[in-house]
């Protein structure tokens, strides 16, 4: 049984030329519970970056320990900045200036549980959208508590970065999902989802680059096998589209190692 958690850096690319395997750098560290002091070393400034004041929207479950992760710079900068008297405590949705900030990287804890035995992918049937509007709709819409999925990839539209990877709080706090009741896969299953209405639109590359790059470091970890990744119509008794039909299950089957 592992019993270290592990965090997983992504740095985003662009995608001139077509898909193509993200770099990715690994480093070991604490969840954000744990707080910064247990940030390895090996998880500073990146060289050679550009770096520039960026303003972020607060999403669910994001701590400034999280945002300084994501951002490459120090939390003291953020709480300076932003004359934050608690840094604990951050609005969903709040404001806040990233001085000097590298561009935005994505920051995948990975616990210990023997929960997870499935990996179902959506849509989410809109062509915005990303964790704080979906936590937003689904709480006061569906009266669910709060996001229902896992992850949450954005596709670059309002004021997301394709390809961004948002970790959602039932994902830090490890419960289970609100996202596939059929099978019961909302307590079996990491619920992931991609920002878009692929029954309209396509998968983006930084998109598609990024949920193989997530599945394939989740599938891993918890031992999931390709027979148990599935989108949410594959799912016995679902009765739905999602993730829409010009999802590339080819691609996305061919690029699983
Ligand atoms: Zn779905």
């Amino acid at each position: 049984m592992k019993n270290k958690i592990i965090l997983i850096t992504l740095f985003l690319t662009l995608c001139l030329s077509g898909c193509r395997t993200v770099p990715i750098r690994d480093v070991s560290g604490m969840p954000d519970s744990a707080g910064p002091q247990t940030m390895p070393e090996s998880a500073g400034t990146a060289p050679n970056i550009f770096r520039q004041d960026v303003v972020h929207e607060v999403g669910p479950g994001e701590t400034v320990w999280r945002i300084s992760k994501m951002y490459d710079i120090p939390m003291e900068d953020i709480v300076r900045v932003n004359n934050l008297s608690d840094a604990a405590q951050l609005e969903k949705g709040q404001r806040l200036i990233i001085p000097n900030a590298a561009p935005m990287r994505s920051i995948i804890p990975l616990y210990p549980n023997d929960m997870w035995k499935y990996i179902i992918i959506h849509h989410s049937a809109t062509d915005m959208g990303n964790a704080l509007s979906f936590d937003y709709m689904h709480s006061h819409k569906r009266l669910w508590k709060g996001l229902g999925y896992h992850f949450v990839i954005d596709n670059g539209t309002g004021e997301t970065t394709d390809g961004h990877i948002e970790v959602s709080p039932r994902w830090l706090h490890q419960e289970y999902g609100a996202h596939c009741k059929a099978d019961g896969m909302n307590y079996k299953a990491i619920g992931i989802c991609l920002v878009g209405n692929f029954n309209d639109e396509k998968v983006s590359c930084a998109q598609m680059d990024s949920l193989v790059y997530l599945v394939g470091i989740l599938k891993k970890y918890y031992n999931i096998p390709d027979s148990h990744i599935l989108g949410h119509g594959q799912v016995d008794g679902a009765k739905t589209d999602c993730p829409g039909k010009n999802f590339p299950w080819l691609e996305f089957r061919s690029r699983q190692q």
